[in-house]
């Protein structure tokens, strides 16, 4: 766990990196990692904030495991709700599954999806809508920005004052479609995660979105964070590279508040996109 920017820490960790947001008297946790995070989030948070410290929520960027693992834990835990945009309610109750993860497009995190659930957590009844508008205790400093594409409900928070930009999946700050780039942690300004994103062209204008906002410090749920990022989102908004090949880059997967309503059938894995 180290501070990235005041009132902002990073707790790093193997798959997806969580943050702490706020101070000692209010702070949110942003992020939760896989299942069975929840005693390197409880250790970090102690760190940060004291023995014992209690957020006033827990806030997911999106459900996907990887961010929500170890949220319901936590909560019961501390005795707090767990806010998500409402379109991502479907998939943490049990309502609806994730489309596959499409393994399709070369590259290791491609390679290694194959071994993602693409099923998540159950909240039940932690979850609580995230308003827009009104960004829950906790995360008053911050605006709430949906950014739809990498999932549906998927929203990313912003800093006004001082420009940190908490990304989740919108973008990576790593290279996950390359071996060397993910291996080596090299930083850099990437595209959503290819595996498990359902709708490029929203993802596209999701990230022209942020662009738009000129974030100074971008920190993303895969990746370190990265300083003085603006004009090289600006260059990733400009020239978005939408995948190749890859089952669901032509024909989109389509969901609601039910979740899913659309897969795109497997065959759409040898269309090509010039
Ligand atoms: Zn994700
Ligand atoms: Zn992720």
């Amino acid at each position: 766990m180290y501070e990235i920017a005041p009132d902002v820490a990073i707790v790093p960790m193997l798959i997806a990196n969580a943050y702490l947001a706020g101070n000692a008297n209010s702070w949110a946790l942003v992020d939760a990692g896989v299942p069975g995070s929840q005693r390197r989030i409880r250790r970090a948070a102690a760190k940060r904030f004291g023995r014992g410290a209690r957020p006033k929520a827990i806030i997911l960027t999106h459900g996907h495991f990887d961010h929500a693992g170890s949220a319901g834990v936590l909560a019961d835990e501390w005795g707090v709700p767990v806010y998500v945009h409402p379109l991502e309610f479907p998939f943490l109750t049990g309502r609806s599954h994730y489309p596959p993860l499409d393994s399709t497009p070369p590259g290791f995190f491609s390679a290694l999806s194959r071994f993602f659930p693409n099923s998540t957590v159950n909240l039940g009844h932690r979850l609580a809508a995230l308003d827009l508008a009104r960004p829950p205790a906790g995360l008053e400093a911050w605006e709430c920005h949906h950014t739809p594409g990498h999932t549906m409900g998927h929203v990313a928070f912003f800093r006004r004052e001082d420009g940190v930009l908490l990304a989740g999946d919108a973008v990576t700050t790593m290279n996950l479609d390359s071996f060397v780039g993910t291996l080596m942690k090299r930083r850099e300004i990437c595209r959503p995660p290819v595996p498990a994103t359902m709708d490029w062209d929203r993802a596209r204008q999701s990230v022209e979105l942020l662009a738009a906002l000129g974030p100074r410090l971008v920190a993303a749920g895969h990746g370190a964070p990265i300083q003085n990022a603006a004009g090289e989102l600006r260059r990733l908004a400009d020239r978005f590279p939408i995948p190749v090949r890859g089952r669901y880059v032509r024909d989109p997967v389509r969901a609601d508040e039910t979740g899913v309503t659309y897969v795109p059938p497997k065959e759409n894995r040898l269309t090509y996109r010039a």
